[in-house]
């Protein structure tokens, strides 16, 4: 797809980075819905920042009947807004399950490509304000996006959220894993589908935490996970690419990574409703 890049001049008159318009994601992800019928395009929720509205685009994917009540998973991408391989990792599985729907099976999924769209537009970590979106999460913060995000995630009672990532320190691909205990065992074959694509960071600490078979427990404060008070708590998933690998390859890799962890969670509800 071309895409008119637009460039600007900040106040000072220093050339800025050429700016990527939203609709570079939401173009392809409008053209899929309209002729989809799995893929619902929801109304953007919309934003004031910096005297300007914005939209943050949400989707639904709504996965072929599984016999139990759908089993509701939010993915969300492009918290930092310069990791722009996460965002198109989203649209790539939504493609996936364009033409692939059973891999949804049993499943109702809150897509957000862009949860960062000013640090989308900018190509920034941070969003306009300067706040990196992904510290801010339940700690009272007053930035618009993450009232948005938190609106959804109380409103929606996930069973599972996943966030995608890309990380320009790592050699390769990784997670952390927290909330249910059940999510590690949901990491284990994501990093060995994403493994096909790209090696998995099996270093000791990585990030500054403590690792194992690219998996870490830790956490920092505030990022994007359910409610702190949620019970029972939900799987959390950060899944992180090596930024600096060809952005195809963290894209294929995040996308079988999905699918793995949709595939194994299933699993398991089946598993422990049969019990
Ligand atoms: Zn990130």
């Amino acid at each position: 797809m071309t895409t008119a890049y637009q460039t600007s001049t900040s106040r000072d008159g220093a050339p800025r980075l050429p700016r990527r318009p939203l609709d570079t994601i939401t173009a392809p992800l409008a053209e899929i819905s309209g002729r989809s019928s799995s893929l619902i395009a929801c109304p953007p929720g919309r934003f004031e920042l910096a005297g300007q509205t914005h939209d943050l685009p949400r989707y639904l994917f709504l996965g072929p009947a599984g016999g139990a009540d759908p089993i509701r998973i939010g993915i969300f991408a492009g918290v930092h807004g310069d990791e722009r391989a996460s965002s198109f990792a989203l649209l790539r599985f939504v493609q996936l399950l364009e033409e692939n729907p059973p891999i949804a099976r049993g499943y109702c999924l809150f897509l957000y490509p862009v949860c960062n769209p000013t640090g989308y537009e900018d190509n920034t970590r941070h969003n306009r304000n300067g706040k990196d979106l992904n510290r801010e999460f339940w700690r009272n913060s007053r930035q618009p996006e993450i009232r948005l995000l938190e609106s959804e995630l109380a409103a929606h009672a996930l069973n599972g959220i996943i966030s995608l990532h890309t990380d320009d320190t790592s050699h390769g691909v990784y997670g952390y894993a927290h909330g249910a205990v059940i999510t590690r065992h949901l990491l284990v074959p994501a990093l060995a589908a994403a493994g096909e694509f790209l090696p998995v960071n099996k270093d000791g600490v990585i990030d500054g935490f403590r690792a194992r078979d690219g998996i870490i427990r830790d956490s920092f404060e505030g990022v994007l996970r359910a409610p702190p008070a949620t019970k029972p708590r939900p799987f959390e998933v950060i899944l992180e690419t090596p930024h600096q690998a060809p952005q195809y390859l963290q894209e294929a890799a995040l996308a079988v990574a999905l699918r793995a962890i949709l595939d194994e969670y299933r699993q398991f509800i089946a598993y422990a409703q049969n019990l």
